[in-house]
Formats: structure tokens, C-alpha cells, sequence
């Protein structure tokens, strides 16, 4: 655990300039510095870094945060490796935090309980499987007859678990070491007797972007249970996050423009023997969210792949479920559903290489996929049909961030419903708001203020003038907390008002586990471009203030004409909201007329 004052203290010493452009070459281009973005493929620069407020942010594939995120996201660095990189760089050693219930530190991922180097541990059992893999024919035998060349085992570190119990007594010095356990290389009987887990498979090691061996996928050469067996989550290993191949596949992805997703890693070793490199596997869990968001970091078409039986359509709706909120305008997401009875390793060894990519190129939209599904779960041709296919898209479309998506589709469910799509926006309660930018060059996301709630907007405007925390007062904080939904505007007026030197990245860093994280960072990537001066901000954040107040007294008002007004205090208290209800009202008539 690092304490915070010394990541508020790091973060005020380190720029982020320096810190992305030793990795990224960085241009100046008016208040701000721009390149094209590392985590998306592009010709021309959407990747904005501000000096002033340490923030990064890319209008094409919103990638963002601060020189922390920044390392984590680009070098594949955990949270205290970054922290440690950027202490080094301006001379800085972290401190480590001993924890209030008197713990121990807490160690960093790649450390076992007695100091092990558990990713080193990873890479030795990883030689071993490759080195048992050259001792047992009948292995290289199986992998041949699937296709496989030595050259393509090889770049994927393809090895062999021997039969027998305790064969990795012989990869390591202390066989009984508990962070053999913590990594799922072994398991332990209820007698205590220790065994491996990998037994007579073949070894398909499981590499982070870092070139890290995280975890293994094991596959039974004959029929046994189960067919697949993966190293279960562990310290180094998530599932959720992770995909099979991806540190194999980047270039070929940046290179081709797309990535295909498929279910198991013979399907991504069959392909790239195939030539078709490109592709990447869940490891025996559903498409999530983060998947997606990694993937549309390296290019911007997705391609998931599935067989076209009963599970693999539901698998595609899961997938499909799980990418909708992470879509962004000139990002394409398409569903392939190969013929019955095949799948992309037994697909492309029959047909090659060109027929596959014949198949790719053909495959459905998301825009298709699921106007398909979904006429498919019901009747058409009757009203109430048509009513159940609105009831069940109504949830989905409402996650679609993409504006230009989320327009054809509304156009396109009210043509198959038989409705027009102002009536379809009416139903789901969509605001047509005409979007600015579309078509132009990184539209500015400040342009779209209109649409933020005045909650929102409240975050923005002080998050942009962190200064103006301090003129927000007791009450007023006081009234917030009682309103719905300011709790982030409050979280970050605690944090100004309690901290000496305020800063955006500082804060970022310390709203890191805050349940509003992805608000306060949208907030952050809409004030880059710096557009409200201290005054006009003032100006707002008042005028907000003000209405949330004219809310509360409202309310105020309204609970206290429920019964009769008996007692003095009473009365005086309907005096005095009277009054400044009609104040508030003299406001809003000025504004008006102001216009
Ligand atoms: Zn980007």
C-alpha cells in the first residue's frame, strides 16, 4: 500500500509531457499536445495530452487518465509498478505504507507469500512443459496430425503436461512451496498430498501484454474430461481481462485492421497457422466489457466469431450485450457464424485461409445481428409482437453511447416495428438532441454541454476550476448532500477543500476505487480543451447551486402547506420560504428577459 500524500506529492513533481512522449513523439498544438493515439490505429492525431491539468485523452477511442493510467494502460505496468517507474524517473523512493491493523505491506502482483518471484515461477513452468513436449512423441505426433508446424508451436510456447502426479517436483527446488498453490500449478489432497494439475495435456501458456506467462489452457489429446482446463484465477491470471493470443496477435491486428474473437486457443493457433494471425480467445469465460475495451484500444473492428448452433448464438448475444455501452462512432463490431458442425480450426484447415476471410468479410453487423434476434423471438405481423420486440430493444439501445449507431438503429427498429421514429424516441424516452461534430474532425466533447445534467455539469465546471471548491459553502455543501445525485460534485469539493495543494491528476489518482471514477474522468476528458473562463464557470456553478436550492425550497414548501399552519415557528418558516420563493421566481424572470 503507498500512501497517498506521496502519490499527490509524485504526481505534482512528474509531467505527463515527458512521461508519454519518452514513449510517444508529442507535437504542441495550441494549449494542449497531440499524437496519434498508441492504443488505436489512426492517421490523423486525436490523442490530446494537457500539460496543465496532466490529463490525457483520445477523441477517438477515449483512452484516457493520468501519467499513472498512462504507463498501466501503455507498458502493461500494475498500479504500484507505475507508481515505481515514475518515482525512479525524478529520483523519488516509494514509501511503503504498513496498513492499520498492523499487517505486513501488501505485496506487489508478482510476489509470493515468502518473497517469490511468482512470474518467474510461471516462466520455469512454462520451459518445463515446452522442453517435456520435445521428450514425448506421441504429443508432437497429435500436434502434427492437427496441422501444426514445429514453427507455430513454438511462437506460441506450445508444451506438454506428462502424465503421472507430481512431475513438476522436477521444474522446481521446493515442490511444497505454498505459491505453487497461490499460482494453480498444484493442488493439495485433504491428506495433504501434493499433485499437479496439468496432467497429460497439451500446455498453451497464457502471456500478458507484457510478454508475461500468466496462466496455462490445457487440451486432453484423447477424449478425456475436461477438454479444456485452464489455470483458475489467480494474484497474476484474470479471466475477465485477459485473451489468449493477444500478445502474439498485435501487430498482425494493427497490420490487417481488425481482430477476430473465437472460443478456445486451437482455434487461434489453427488460424495463424493458417496465416490468419489476427485472432485472439476468451479463456473459458464470456466476452466482458473490459475484453472489449482492450481490444478496441488496438484497432477499431471486432470480429467475434461462433459457432452457429444454439450456444454459439447465445455466446454472440452475450458478446453482443457487453459491447454495446463500449461502442464508439467509427468503430464496427460483427458477428461470424460459421456452418453447422464447424469451427475456425476445423473451418480453415479445410478451406484455407481465403475462404475464411471470404466468410470475415461477409459477417453480420451488430446493427443486424441484433435486429435479427430479436424479430426472430417474436411475431411480426401482430401488434403485440411488435410491442414485445420494442419492450426487449428498449434496454439495449438505451446502453448505445454511439450517437450515428444508435440513430440507424432507432430508424431501422421503428421500420420493423411499423411506427415512425419520433414515436420510437418518444416511447423510449431518447432526446433527439442534433449532436454537433458528426463528420468532423475530433469533435470537441465540450460542444455536447447541452446534454449534461446539470450534476454533470456541476463535476465539469468545478473540475475545471478547482479553485472554485473553495467558494462553494457549508450550507451549499449541505444542501448538496441532501440533493439526489451530487455525491461526485460533493466528493470533489471534500477533496479540494481538505487537500493543500490541489491538482485534476491528483485527484483522479485518489477517485481511483471511487464507485463515480468514470464520471469524474469523462469530466476530466470534456475540460481539455479548456473552454469556460473562471468567471463564466463562477457564473454556472452559482446558477446551479441556485437551482438545487430553489428544489429544496420547493419541497420545503410543499411539505409544510400539507396540513394547517399552526404554531409561530410555523408560520415564520412559511414567511420566510414564501420569500424566497418569490425571490427565485424575480431570478428566473430576469434570466428570461435577459435572454
Ligand atoms: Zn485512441
Amino acid at each position: 500500500m503507498i500512501p497517498k500524500p506521496f502519490i499527490e506529492d509524485l504526481l505534482h513533481r512528474v509531467d505527463i509531457v515527458d512521461v508519454i512522449d519518452r514513449h510517444v513523439k508529442l507535437k504542441r498544438a495550441g494549449a494542449n499536445f497531440v499524437a496519434c493515439c498508441p492504443f488505436h490505429s489512426e492517421k490523423s492525431p486525436s490523442f490530446t495530452v494537457s500539460q496543465t491539468k496532466q490529463f490525457y485523452h483520445c477523441f477517438g477511442c477515449g483512452a484516457h487518465g493520468t501519467a499513472i493510467g498512462f504507463l498501466m494502460e501503455f507498458s502493461g505496468l500494475g498500479f504500484v509498478e507505475a507508481i515505481k517507474e515514475l518515482a525512479q524517473n525524478v529520483g523519488l523512493s516509494v514509501p511503503e505504507e504498513r496498513r492499520a491493523d498492523g499487517e505486513p505491506p501488501q505485496r506487489h502482483r508478482g510476489e509470493g507469500e515468502a518473497g517469490e518471484d511468482l512470474y518467474a515461477m510461471m516462466l520455469t513452468a512454462a520451459q518445463f512443459y515446452r522442453g517435456a513436449l520435445r521428450e514425448a512423441p506421441h504429443a508432437i505426433e497429435y500436434l502434427k496430425q492437427r496441422g501444426l508446424s514445429g514453427e507455430i508451436a513454438k511462437k506460441f510456447g506450445v508444451g506438454y503436461a506428462p502424465e503421472g502426479w507430481q512431475n513438476l517436483e522436477r521444474a522446481f527446488d521446493n515442490y511444497q512451496s505454498k505459491a505453487l498453490l497461490t499460482l494453480g500449478l498444484a493442488k493439495q489432497s485433504e491428506e495433504g498430498r501434493r499433485f499437479d494439475l496439468f496432467r497429460d495435456r497439451i500446455m498453451f501458456p497464457i502471456i500478458d501484454v507484457k510478454g508475461n506467462v500468466i496462466g496455462f489452457g490445457g487440451r486432453v489429446l484423447g477424449q478425456g474430461e475436461p477438454k479444456y482446463l485452464n489455470s483458475p484465477e489467480t494474484p497474476l491470471f484474470e479471466k475477465g481481462r485477459e485473451l489468449y493470443g493477444l500478445y502474439q496477435a498485435r501487430r498482425a491486428i494493427r497490420d490487417a485492421g481488425r481482430v477476430i474473437v473465437v472460443e478456445g486457443y486451437m482455434d487461434v493457433v489453427a488460424l495463424a497457422q493458417h496465416g490468419v494471425e489476427y485472432a485472439v480467445a476468451t479463456l473459458g469465460t464470456a466476452t466482458t466489457p473490459a475484453h472489449v475495451q482492450k481490444l478496441l484500444r488496438q484497432t477499431d473492428e471486432i470480429v467475434y466469431c461462433f459457432d452457429g448452433d444454439n450456444a454459439g448464438r447465445r455466446a454472440a448475444w452475450r458478446a453482443l450485450e457487453n459491447s454495446l455501452a463500449q461502442l464508439a462512432d467509427g468503430k464496427q463490431i460483427k458477428f461470424l457464424f460459421l456452418p453447422q458442425g464447424e469451427d475456425p480450426d476445423t473451418y480453415v484447415r479445410q478451406y484455407g485461409k481465403q475462404a475464411f476471410e471470404k466468410q470475415l468479410r461477409e459477417a453480420l453487423p451488430l446493427s443486424q445481428f441484433l435486429l435479427n434476434e430479436l424479430s426472430s423471438r417474436g411475431d411480426r405481423d401482430t401488434s403485440e409482437g411488435r410491442a414485445r420486440l420494442l419492450q426487449e430493444a428498449k434496454p439495449l439501445l438505451k446502453q448505445i453511447a454511439a450517437p450515428m449507431l444508435s440513430l440507424m438503429l432507432r430508424k431501422q427498429l421503428a421500420d420493423v416495428a411499423g411506427i415512425t421514429q419520433a414515436e420510437l424516441d418518444h416511447e423510449f424516452q431518447i432526446q433527439s438532441v442534433a449532436k454537433p461534430g458528426w463528420g468532423a474532425k475530433a469533435p470537441p466533447i465540450v460542444k455536447r454541454e447541452s446534454v449534461m445534467s446539470p450534476p454533470q455539469r456541476l463535476v465539469t465546471l468545478l473540475l475545471g476550476n478547482l479553485a472554485l471548491c473553495n467558494r462553494v459553502s457549508d450550507e451549499q455543501a449541505a444542501m448538496l448532500a441532501g440533493a439526489a445525485d451530487y455525491a461526485a460534485a460533493l466528493e470533489l469539493i471534500h477533496y479540494v477543500q481538505t487537500t493543500e495543494q490541489p491538482s485534476v491528476a491528483a485527484f483522479l489518482e485518489t477517485a481511483r476505487d471511487s464507485p463515480r471514477r468514470a464520471l469524474f474522468e469523462n469530466a476530466a476528458a470534456r475540460i481539455l480543451h479548456d473552454v469556460w473562463d473562471a468567471d463564466a464557470a463562477e457564473h454556472d456553478i452559482q446558477r446551479i447551486l441556485l437551482g438545487v436550492e430553489e428544489q429544496k425550497v420547493l419541497a420545503d414548501y410543499r411539505r409544510l402547506m400539507q396540513k394547517p399552519l399552526t404554531t409561530e415557528a410555523e408560520k415564520d418558516q412559511w414567511r420566510r420560504l414564501s420569500r424566497r420563493l418569490a425571490e427565485f421566481k424575480g431570478v428566473s424572470a430576469k434570466a428570461g428577459a435577459g435572454g
